[in-house]
């Protein structure tokens, strides 16, 4: 499965794309994400936002610019928010909190947020708010490899911090990355059990892009066909999981890879609204990002034959099924 390639690798993935249009129709859930802060405790391996990267300058997003932007600006296919930090709970009570009360109170807009592992009287906060989805990636499902690349506190840790965040009412989504240095095609396949042992409503599957300035700056990029095939499978195993087409595959090969994730099964495209003078001390990877657009998303969309969907991936997820027809959100 793993190794496929040429024609009966488009088989497979023409397989997956079906699963997610019986489940889902020809519909695409769309976000639009906010870095709001590049300040991290962490020290991932694979990050270049990392505690140790100390030429990087650190930012919190304003929130009364945030919330202006997200308001009254917003593109109109986005019918959710995604506020996304390193892992900086200073930035969670001074940006997110407040952001997420004025969205749910100003917009009808889905709130999903990824800031990390946190305490967990934070956590409930969040939700107090408004939030719904919590994304909280286990990027490994090897014990070692987890702590040889710095992750999180240890994998335990993050898979209990997942557990408990299902056990609280969040919907939660995990993710994975694939062809971080030295792993084998068991520990890959070990992604694929440890997502279906944990109590998830989606999972990511991300290309390990080398980061500048990170430990790993040397290392090759992932396999892209790798990373599609993984995707694809998720989808097989999964076929009502909302599975993102992630921007980082746009990193990891030329062309129409953003389509390819597309047609191997994904449904959540992601839009990047972050204001352009934050955008680029935002660096998961590398300074040079390739930032998706309302265009050039609703294009890779138009492309395979698949429109926004008109419906929040809270609202989705809270009645886990897609209306016949309903309108963008007006608000804004
Ligand atoms: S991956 Fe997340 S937690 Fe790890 S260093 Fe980067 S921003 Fe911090």
């Amino acid at each position: 499965m793993l190794r496929l390639r040429g024609a009966a690798q488009e088989s497979f993935h023409q397989a997956a794309a079906q699963a997610a249009v019986s489940r889902f129709g020809r519909q695409v859930f769309v976000r639009g994400v906010v870095e709001i802060s590049n300040y991290c405790r962490e020290n991932c391996g694979y990050c270049g936002m990392r505690r140790a990267n100390r030429g990087l300058d650190r930012y919190r997003a304003n929130v009364d610019e945030l919330a202006e932007l997200l308001v009254h600006r917003r593109p109109r296919s986005v019918t959710d928010v995604s506020l996304q930090a390193g892992e900086d709970p200073r930035a969670v009570r001074e940006v997110a909190l407040p952001l997420i009360r004025i969205l749910k109170r100003e917009t009808s807009l889905g709130i999903i947020v990824c800031l990390g592992t946190l305490d967990p009287a934070l956590y409930r906060e969040l939700r107090e708010a408004g939030a719904e989805v919590y994304i909280l990636k286990f990027e490994t499902s090897d014990p070692d490899d987890y702590e040889r690349h710095e992750a999180p506190g240890t994998l335990a840790e993050r898979v209990e911090h997942i557990r408990l965040l299902a056990d609280e009412g969040w919907f939660v989504s995990s993710g994975f990355i694939v062809g971080l240095p030295g792993q084998s095609e068991e520990r890959l396949l070990g992604n694929l059990g440890l997502a279906a042992e944990l109590p998830l409503t989606g999972c990511s599957v991300s290309p390990f892009v080398p980061g500048t300035d990170t430990p790993l700056a040397g290392e090759p990029m992932a396999d892209l066909d790798l990373t599609l095939n993984c995707m694809a499978a998720l989808r097989l195993l999964q076929p009502d999981w909302i599975i993102p087409a992630v921007s980082a595959l746009n990193l990891a090969g030329p062309g129409e890879v953003y389509g390819r994730g597309l047609r191997a099964g994904a449904n959540l495209v992601t839009m990047n609204l972050t204001p352009r003078e934050l955008r680029e001390a935002y660096v998961l990877y590398r300074r040079e990002r390739f930032i998706m657009t309302e265009d050039r998303i609703l294009e890779a969309m138009a492309a395979e034959n698949l429109a926004p969907c008109r419906q929040s991936l809270g609202d989705y997820l809270r009645h886990a099924r897609i209306p016949v027809e309903t309108s963008v959100a007006a608000d804004g």
